[in-house]
Protein backbone atom coordinates (compact mmCIF):
# COMPACT_ATOMS: atom_id res chain seq x y z
CA UNK A 1 0.00 0.00 0.00
CA UNK A 2 2.65 2.62 1.28
CA UNK A 3 4.50 1.57 -2.00
CA UNK A 4 1.22 1.90 -4.18
CA UNK A 5 0.94 5.26 -2.74
CA UNK A 6 4.97 6.38 -3.30
CA UNK A 7 4.54 5.41 -6.63
CA UNK A 8 1.50 7.73 -7.31
CA UNK A 9 3.22 11.37 -5.52
CA UNK A 10 4.90 13.33 -7.32
CA UNK A 11 8.64 15.31 -6.54
CA UNK A 12 12.01 14.16 -5.40
CA UNK A 13 11.61 10.57 -3.20
CA UNK A 14 11.75 11.90 -0.32
CA UNK A 15 9.28 14.21 -0.42
CA UNK A 16 7.02 11.20 -2.34
CA UNK A 17 7.73 9.25 0.68
CA UNK A 18 6.55 11.88 3.55
CA UNK A 19 3.35 12.71 1.47
CA UNK A 20 2.44 8.99 1.15
CA UNK A 21 3.00 8.03 5.03
CA UNK A 22 1.27 11.40 6.39
CA UNK A 23 -1.55 9.53 4.76
CA UNK A 24 -0.74 6.23 6.22
CA UNK A 25 -2.39 5.73 10.08
CA UNK A 26 -0.52 2.63 12.49
CA UNK A 27 2.50 0.61 12.77
CA UNK A 28 5.17 0.47 10.09
CA UNK A 29 9.27 0.33 10.34
CA UNK A 30 10.25 1.00 6.71
CA UNK A 31 13.56 0.96 4.54
CA UNK A 32 14.02 1.89 1.54
CA UNK A 33 16.88 1.83 -1.14
CA UNK A 34 16.97 3.45 -4.83
CA UNK A 35 20.00 3.43 -6.36
CA UNK A 36 21.16 7.22 -4.76
CA UNK A 37 19.64 6.18 -0.92
CA UNK A 38 19.30 4.33 1.65
CA UNK A 39 16.25 5.99 3.58
CA UNK A 40 14.40 4.93 7.23
CA UNK A 41 11.24 5.75 8.62
CA UNK A 42 9.84 4.99 11.74
CA UNK A 43 5.81 5.86 12.37
CA UNK A 44 5.14 8.78 14.94
CA UNK A 45 3.85 6.55 17.60
CA UNK A 46 7.23 4.32 17.62
CA UNK A 47 5.00 1.12 17.63
CA UNK A 48 8.06 -1.14 16.36
CA UNK A 49 11.12 -1.00 17.15
CA UNK A 50 13.84 0.25 14.35
CA UNK A 51 17.57 0.68 15.67
CA UNK A 52 20.62 2.87 13.82
CA UNK A 53 24.08 1.11 13.79
CA UNK A 54 27.70 1.74 12.68
CA UNK A 55 29.71 -1.06 10.65
CA UNK A 56 32.58 0.53 10.02
CA UNK A 57 32.09 3.49 7.97
CA UNK A 58 28.24 1.93 6.93
CA UNK A 59 25.46 2.82 8.64
CA UNK A 60 23.23 -0.22 9.30
CA UNK A 61 19.21 -0.27 10.10
CA UNK A 62 17.47 -2.93 11.71
CA UNK A 63 14.37 -3.82 13.90
CA UNK A 64 16.58 -5.33 16.71
CA UNK A 65 19.80 -4.64 18.26
CA UNK A 66 20.47 -8.77 18.19
CA UNK A 67 20.94 -8.00 14.29
CA UNK A 68 23.47 -5.81 15.18
CA UNK A 69 25.82 -7.68 17.14
CA UNK A 70 25.74 -10.60 14.70
CA UNK A 71 27.17 -9.15 12.25
CA UNK A 72 29.62 -7.21 14.32
CA UNK A 73 28.04 -3.88 13.87
CA UNK A 74 27.65 -1.08 16.70
CA UNK A 75 24.68 0.22 18.18
CA UNK A 76 24.36 3.87 17.46
CA UNK A 77 21.03 4.68 18.64
CA UNK A 78 17.36 4.32 18.44
CA UNK A 79 15.71 5.62 15.58
CA UNK A 80 13.07 7.93 17.15
CA UNK A 81 9.28 7.57 16.78
CA UNK A 82 8.22 9.87 13.29
CA UNK A 83 12.10 10.22 12.22
CA UNK A 84 13.31 10.11 8.88
CA UNK A 85 16.89 9.02 8.33
CA UNK A 86 18.00 9.80 4.63
CA UNK A 87 21.36 7.95 4.03
CA UNK A 88 23.70 9.30 1.03
CA UNK A 89 27.42 8.45 0.21
CA UNK A 90 29.62 10.47 2.03
CA UNK A 91 27.94 11.87 4.13
CA UNK A 92 26.36 12.40 7.49
CA UNK A 93 22.48 11.03 7.81
CA UNK A 94 20.08 13.47 7.07
CA UNK A 95 17.09 13.71 10.41
CA UNK A 96 13.62 14.81 9.86
CA UNK A 97 10.22 14.90 11.61
CA UNK A 98 7.98 15.89 9.44
CA UNK A 99 4.92 14.41 11.12
CA UNK A 100 2.66 16.04 14.02
CA UNK A 101 3.67 14.75 17.13
CA UNK A 102 1.78 12.07 18.49
CA UNK A 103 1.86 10.30 21.93
CA UNK A 104 4.16 7.53 21.86
CA UNK A 105 2.40 4.10 21.60
CA UNK A 106 5.74 1.24 21.18
CA UNK A 107 4.18 -2.10 21.42
CA UNK A 108 4.33 -3.87 24.82
CA UNK A 109 4.38 -7.19 23.55
CA UNK A 110 7.54 -6.61 22.12
CA UNK A 111 8.88 -7.10 25.51
CA UNK A 112 6.79 -9.53 26.55
CA UNK A 113 6.93 -12.25 23.48
CA UNK A 114 8.13 -11.01 20.21
CA UNK A 115 11.45 -9.59 20.52
CA UNK A 116 14.19 -11.80 20.79
CA UNK A 117 16.21 -11.54 24.69
CA UNK A 118 19.06 -10.51 23.57
CA UNK A 119 18.31 -7.82 21.77
CA UNK A 120 17.72 -4.03 23.77
CA UNK A 121 14.31 -3.04 22.79
CA UNK A 122 12.65 0.52 23.40
CA UNK A 123 15.96 1.10 25.65
CA UNK A 124 15.60 -1.84 27.49
CA UNK A 125 17.09 -5.35 27.78
CA UNK A 126 14.27 -7.59 26.40
CA UNK A 127 15.52 -10.30 28.42
CA UNK A 128 15.83 -8.20 31.56
CA UNK A 129 12.14 -7.03 31.18
CA UNK A 130 10.99 -10.62 30.97
CA UNK A 131 12.74 -11.87 34.11
CA UNK A 132 11.31 -8.41 35.88
CA UNK A 133 8.10 -9.66 33.99
CA UNK A 134 8.65 -12.81 36.11
CA UNK A 135 9.35 -10.91 39.09
CA UNK A 136 5.99 -8.71 39.40
CA UNK A 137 3.76 -12.08 38.58
CA UNK A 138 5.43 -13.78 42.03
CA UNK A 139 4.62 -10.46 44.08
CA UNK A 140 1.15 -10.48 42.60
CA UNK A 141 1.09 -14.01 43.15
CA UNK A 142 2.33 -14.34 46.47
CA UNK A 143 1.32 -16.69 48.62
CA UNK A 144 1.57 -19.61 46.13
CA UNK A 145 2.78 -23.41 47.25
CA UNK A 146 4.40 -25.34 44.94
CA UNK A 147 7.83 -27.70 44.59
CA UNK A 148 9.27 -26.03 41.61
CA UNK A 149 8.44 -23.37 38.67
CA UNK A 150 8.43 -24.92 35.22
CA UNK A 151 8.87 -22.67 32.18
CA UNK A 152 7.14 -23.44 28.64
CA UNK A 153 10.06 -23.13 26.89
CA UNK A 154 11.74 -20.84 25.23
CA UNK A 155 9.53 -18.06 25.62
CA UNK A 156 8.99 -18.51 29.40
CA UNK A 157 12.32 -19.09 30.38
CA UNK A 158 13.13 -15.47 31.28
CA UNK A 159 9.57 -14.59 33.18
CA UNK A 160 10.26 -17.83 34.89
CA UNK A 161 13.45 -17.62 36.09
CA UNK A 162 12.28 -14.08 37.26
CA UNK A 163 9.44 -15.72 39.26
CA UNK A 164 11.85 -18.31 40.81
CA UNK A 165 14.14 -15.46 41.98
CA UNK A 166 11.29 -13.25 43.36
CA UNK A 167 9.35 -16.22 45.15
CA UNK A 168 12.05 -18.39 46.00
CA UNK A 169 10.77 -21.81 44.40
CA UNK A 170 13.04 -23.39 42.77
CA UNK A 171 13.61 -23.60 38.94
CA UNK A 172 13.70 -26.62 37.09
CA UNK A 173 13.17 -27.30 33.50
CA UNK A 174 10.18 -29.63 32.88
CA UNK A 175 10.55 -29.71 29.13
CA UNK A 176 12.82 -30.47 26.07
CA UNK A 177 12.16 -29.17 23.19
CA UNK A 178 12.97 -29.27 19.80
CA UNK A 179 13.88 -26.23 17.73
CA UNK A 180 12.74 -27.55 14.48
CA UNK A 181 9.40 -26.28 14.82
CA UNK A 182 8.01 -23.06 14.33
CA UNK A 183 5.92 -20.70 16.61
CA UNK A 184 2.86 -22.58 17.23
CA UNK A 185 0.33 -19.50 17.47
CA UNK A 186 1.45 -18.57 14.02
CA UNK A 187 0.48 -21.47 12.51
CA UNK A 188 -2.65 -21.27 9.95
CA UNK A 189 -4.68 -24.42 10.82
CA UNK A 190 -5.49 -26.00 14.29
CA UNK A 191 -4.26 -29.39 12.89
CA UNK A 192 -0.35 -27.95 12.42
CA UNK A 193 -0.59 -25.82 15.90
CA UNK A 194 -2.08 -29.26 17.56
CA UNK A 195 0.55 -31.13 15.78
CA UNK A 196 3.70 -28.79 16.33
CA UNK A 197 2.84 -28.53 19.93
CA UNK A 198 3.29 -32.26 20.22
CA UNK A 199 7.01 -32.51 18.29
CA UNK A 200 8.34 -29.29 19.88
CA UNK A 201 7.86 -30.17 23.85
CA UNK A 202 8.28 -33.83 25.52
CA UNK A 203 7.88 -33.38 29.51
CA UNK A 204 10.25 -35.15 31.81
CA UNK A 205 8.67 -37.54 33.83
CA UNK A 206 11.74 -37.89 36.44
CA UNK A 207 11.54 -34.27 37.36
CA UNK A 208 7.92 -33.42 37.52
CA UNK A 209 5.80 -37.04 38.41
CA UNK A 210 4.08 -36.01 41.55
CA UNK A 211 4.92 -32.54 41.66
CA UNK A 212 2.77 -28.93 42.45
CA UNK A 213 4.08 -27.31 39.79
CA UNK A 214 4.36 -23.27 38.34
CA UNK A 215 3.97 -23.27 35.19
CA UNK A 216 5.09 -20.04 33.35
CA UNK A 217 4.49 -18.96 30.11
CA UNK A 218 4.48 -15.63 28.27
CA UNK A 219 0.74 -15.69 27.01
CA UNK A 220 -2.54 -17.18 25.98
CA UNK A 221 -4.16 -16.83 22.72
CA UNK A 222 -6.33 -19.00 21.76
CA UNK A 223 -5.79 -21.36 24.59
CA UNK A 224 -5.80 -24.89 22.82
CA UNK A 225 -2.15 -24.89 23.02
CA UNK A 226 -1.96 -24.16 26.29
CA UNK A 227 -4.55 -27.15 27.11
CA UNK A 228 -2.50 -29.40 24.52
CA UNK A 229 0.46 -28.72 27.26
CA UNK A 230 -0.94 -29.28 30.68
CA UNK A 231 -2.97 -32.53 29.14
CA UNK A 232 1.02 -33.99 28.32
CA UNK A 233 1.75 -32.74 31.99
CA UNK A 234 -0.90 -34.65 33.43
CA UNK A 235 0.10 -37.98 31.45
CA UNK A 236 3.68 -38.09 33.50
CA UNK A 237 2.20 -37.38 36.45
CA UNK A 238 2.01 -34.15 37.57
CA UNK A 239 0.27 -33.05 40.83
CA UNK A 240 -0.99 -29.53 40.95
CA UNK A 241 -0.71 -27.35 38.00
CA UNK A 242 -0.76 -23.23 38.68
CA UNK A 243 -0.46 -21.38 35.27
CA UNK A 244 1.39 -18.50 35.48
CA UNK A 245 1.10 -16.22 32.89
CA UNK A 246 3.64 -13.46 32.51
CA UNK A 247 0.91 -10.92 30.48
CA UNK A 248 -2.64 -10.11 31.00
CA UNK A 249 -5.31 -11.50 29.31
CA UNK A 250 -5.52 -10.75 25.38
CA UNK A 251 -8.89 -9.80 25.06
CA UNK A 252 -8.83 -7.55 21.46
CA UNK A 253 -7.29 -8.50 17.80
CA UNK A 254 -3.89 -6.74 16.89
CA UNK A 255 -4.24 -4.01 14.17
CA UNK A 256 -0.69 -3.18 14.10
CA UNK A 257 1.10 -5.81 12.41
CA UNK A 258 0.74 -8.68 14.82
CA UNK A 259 -1.20 -10.74 13.06
CA UNK A 260 -3.11 -12.55 16.21
CA UNK A 261 -6.76 -13.85 15.76
CA UNK A 262 -9.46 -11.98 15.52
CA UNK A 263 -11.67 -11.58 18.72
CA UNK A 264 -13.84 -14.57 18.58
CA UNK A 265 -10.71 -16.90 18.45
CA UNK A 266 -9.22 -15.27 21.58
CA UNK A 267 -10.22 -17.81 24.34
CA UNK A 268 -10.18 -14.85 26.82
CA UNK A 269 -12.40 -12.39 24.80
CA UNK A 270 -14.96 -15.65 24.62
CA UNK A 271 -14.75 -17.34 27.94
CA UNK A 272 -15.03 -16.21 31.79
CA UNK A 273 -11.77 -16.68 33.50
CA UNK A 274 -13.03 -19.81 35.67
CA UNK A 275 -14.05 -21.31 32.09
CA UNK A 276 -10.57 -20.54 30.55
CA UNK A 277 -8.91 -22.67 33.70
CA UNK A 278 -11.25 -25.60 33.24
CA UNK A 279 -10.74 -25.70 29.48
CA UNK A 280 -7.02 -25.58 29.97
CA UNK A 281 -7.35 -28.14 32.88
CA UNK A 282 -5.07 -25.78 35.60
CA UNK A 283 -5.70 -26.04 39.04
CA UNK A 284 -5.27 -22.15 39.13
CA UNK A 285 -4.93 -19.84 36.12
CA UNK A 286 -3.18 -16.24 36.91
CA UNK A 287 -2.15 -13.41 34.94
CA UNK A 288 0.11 -10.14 35.38
CA UNK A 289 -1.77 -7.55 35.51
CA UNK A 290 -1.79 -4.54 33.11
CA UNK A 291 -0.13 -2.24 35.78
CA UNK A 292 2.47 -5.38 36.44
CA UNK A 293 3.10 -5.22 32.97
CA UNK A 294 3.77 -1.60 31.85
CA UNK A 295 5.44 -1.19 34.81
CA UNK A 296 8.13 -4.38 34.32
CA UNK A 297 8.13 -3.23 30.61
CA UNK A 298 9.63 -0.07 31.09
CA UNK A 299 12.59 -1.73 32.72
CA UNK A 300 11.33 -2.30 36.15
CA UNK A 301 12.26 0.66 37.70
CA UNK A 302 8.87 1.84 38.85
CA UNK A 303 8.78 5.06 36.15
CA UNK A 304 5.81 3.41 34.23
CA UNK A 305 2.86 3.09 37.00
CA UNK A 306 -0.30 4.59 35.30
CA UNK A 307 -2.94 3.63 32.81
CA UNK A 308 -2.21 2.19 29.61
CA UNK A 309 -3.11 5.01 28.08
CA UNK A 310 -0.21 7.00 29.95
CA UNK A 311 2.78 4.83 29.52
CA UNK A 312 4.04 5.12 26.56
CA UNK A 313 2.85 1.73 25.01
CA UNK A 314 0.63 0.37 23.18
CA UNK A 315 -1.21 -2.30 25.05
CA UNK A 316 -4.77 -2.66 23.21
CA UNK A 317 -4.62 -6.44 22.54
CA UNK A 318 -4.99 -6.30 26.58
CA UNK A 319 -7.15 -3.57 27.36
CA UNK A 320 -8.83 -3.09 23.82
CA UNK A 321 -8.22 0.45 24.39
CA UNK A 322 -6.46 1.05 20.77
CA UNK A 323 -4.17 4.42 20.13
CA UNK A 324 -5.69 5.00 16.92
CA UNK A 325 -9.01 4.24 15.15
CA UNK A 326 -8.99 0.71 13.98
CA UNK A 327 -10.62 -1.07 10.85
CA UNK A 328 -14.71 -2.23 11.34
CA UNK A 329 -14.28 -5.20 9.52
CA UNK A 330 -14.70 -7.55 12.61
S1 LIG B 1 -2.34 -4.37 19.98
FE1 LIG B 1 -0.94 -5.65 21.23
S2 LIG B 1 0.45 -6.68 19.76
FE2 LIG B 1 -0.56 -4.96 18.69
S3 LIG B 1 0.83 -3.21 18.87
FE3 LIG B 1 -0.61 -3.05 20.58
S4 LIG B 1 0.34 -4.18 22.28
FE4 LIG B 1 1.42 -4.75 20.40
Amino acid sequence: MIVHLIARAKGPIEDAIIHSLRQVVGAYSLLFLTPGKMIAARDPGGFRPLVLGRFGRAHVVASETTALNLMGARLVREIEPGEILIFEPNSAPKSIKPFFRAPTTRCVFEQVYFARPDSRVFGHSVQASRQELGRALAREMRGIEADMVVPVPDSGVPAALGFSRESGIPFEVGFVRSHYVGRTFIQPAQVLRDASVSLKLSPVRETLEGKRIVLVDDSIVRGTTSRKICRMLRRVGVREIHMAISSPPIISPCYYGIDTPQRDELIAARRKPDEVRRFIGVDSLHHLSVEGMLRAAGGGDGTVTKAASDSGYCAACFTAEYPTSTPDFE
